[in-house]
């Protein structure tokens, strides 16, 4: 069925209001519910898809300091002993999956470390903590172990733990290079610790060094933002991610906004938040980079892949392990409950610690991928026609021809691509893809 784009989508000049922008699943987060847990049971019931591959996610919910800017549920008050009981419940919980039919005797093709901090952990808790994981499910088949990091937790034996431990990717919460706004967003580190990080994870040869960035921080200038940039092409890093910053409800900021009576976030606006990611893309391309989604640019795009976003992207099964993660079995996606106290109650009462699920129909799984592949910049309409029998050209063609005349995207006989300035603001034109159940301004 056709269905006809309903909001106008030009990207006006706008302020940065409170809300989430960014898309990273469908149906939307707001429709997964308490009533459907059941359907996770009887996923993990069924034998997985013939070729489905598997990822597993690890959470951990840990941070130095709370980001302002930060909307995770983290905790920064826990000890040691707090963090191995997490732990340990952790690898209960993926025994618990590991013997159902749908993951009993696969080995995951893709590994996720992600929080909070994952590097807030001690070498020692790491490597017992990978042991354990690996002895119940084996990732000698994985082609990738990706793990996030703040660089002023990274000492040299903790570098060489996650190197020994077999992370294939290892990503820099870097955000800003700069120290007053690094302070004044509430980061932990600060760009001395950056440096001294980087130099040790290249001395570890890290198979691939990925660096984050935030644009438009708090206080963030033009001149700071080129400074960024400057910085970013000086490391050259394999790969580089830039978000655009935005203020989600529970984010400290939002609180002093709502104290305040303020609706505007004190940020740059979207226009310029664009304009600045589409001069860091520009500066990376004409230093060699190639611009491999909407937040991405990779030095070297045959080397450097990033396995765990291409094959959630197209589909794969997903064990998310530890407080707040999201899985992805055999078309139920579910998210583990938000807090670590309920969290742990339930593993040690042998229950599943599932908040909320959502079983979706073939049509759903097939806009999933749709809309989470625009990302990419570029759509293949042979893979959607031969996965799920349908035709994108057709089925979107009111959608395509309306972004087409806005100059967002164009479409040929095999695939749709996205103009950089559609890329720029991809979030954003993923809606008018959306069911028009799904269709509301409050994706959370
Ligand atoms: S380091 Fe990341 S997860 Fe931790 S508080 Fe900051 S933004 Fe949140």
């Amino acid at each position: 069925m056709n269905e006809a784009p309903t909001s106008p989508t030009t990207p006006a000049k706008s302020s940065t209001l409170a809300g989430n922008y960014f898309i990273s699943n469908y149906p939307p987060f707001s429709f997964w519910s308490e009533d459907q847990k059941f359907q996770v049971e009887q996923a993990l019931d069924t034998p997985p898809a013939p070729g489905a591959k598997l990822g597993l996610y690890h959470h951990i919910p840990f941070c130095r300091k709370r980001c302002h800017f930060c909307y995770f549920r983290v905790y920064t008050d826990k000890n040691a002993q707090d963090i191995q009981t997490y732990l340990d419940a952790t690898v209960t919980e993926l025994k618990s999956l590991a013997a159902r039919p749908l993951f009993r005797d696969r080995k995951p093709h893709f590994v996720y470390f992600g929080g909070g901090t994952p590097s807030y952990l001690s070498a020692k808790q790491l490597h017992e903590l990978t042991d354990k994981l690996k002895a119940v499910l084996p990732w000698d088949a994985a082609e990738e172990v990706a793990f996030e990091a703040e660089p002023g937790t990274l000492n040299p034996g903790k570098l060489t733990a996650i190197k020994n431990v077999g992370v294939t990717r290892l990503s820099l919460g870097v955000e800003h290079f700069d120290d007053h706004v690094l302070e004044i967003n509430g980061r932990a580190h600060r760009s001395a610790e950056v440096f001294t990080a980087y130099e040790r994870a290249r001395a570890e040869n890290f198979a691939q060094i990925n660096i984050d960035l935030i644009a438009g921080m708090l206080e963030e200038t033009e001149a700071l933002w080129q400074r960024n940039i400057e910085q970013t092409l000086a490391l050259r890093p394999d790969s580089v991610t830039i978000y655009q910053m935005e203020i989600p409800y529970n984010t400290t900021i939002y609180k002093e906004m709502k104290a305040d009576g303020k609706l505007v976030a004190p940020v740059a606006d979207w226009q310029t938040k664009r304009r600045w990611v589409k001069e860091a893309f520009a500066a990376l391309e004409s230093a060699g980079y190639t611009i491999a989604s909407g937040y991405t640019a990779v030095l070297d795009p045959k080397r450097t892949k990033f396995v765990y976003r291409d094959e959630l992207w197209t589909g794969a099964d997903l064990i998310g392990l530890g407080v707040a993660s999201f899985s992805h079995a055999a078309g139920v996606h579910y998210q583990n409950v938000t807090e670590i106290e309920p969290y742990l109650a339930a593993i040690n009462a042998g229950q599943r610690p599932v908040k909320r699920a959502f079983r979706t129909t073939r049509e759903e799984l097939m806009i999933r991928e749709f809309i989470l592949q625009m990302k990419l910049g570029r759509v293949a309409l042979g893979y959607f026609a031969e996965k799920f029998g349908v035709d994108l050209a057709q089925r979107f063609a009111a959608q395509f021809g309306h972004l087409a005349a806005e100059g967002f995207l164009t479409v040929d006989a095999t695939q749709v691509r996205l103009t950089r300035d559609g890329l720029l603001c991809v979030d954003t034109l993923l809606h008018e893809f959306f069911l028009s159940q799904h269709r509301t301004n409050k994706i959370v």
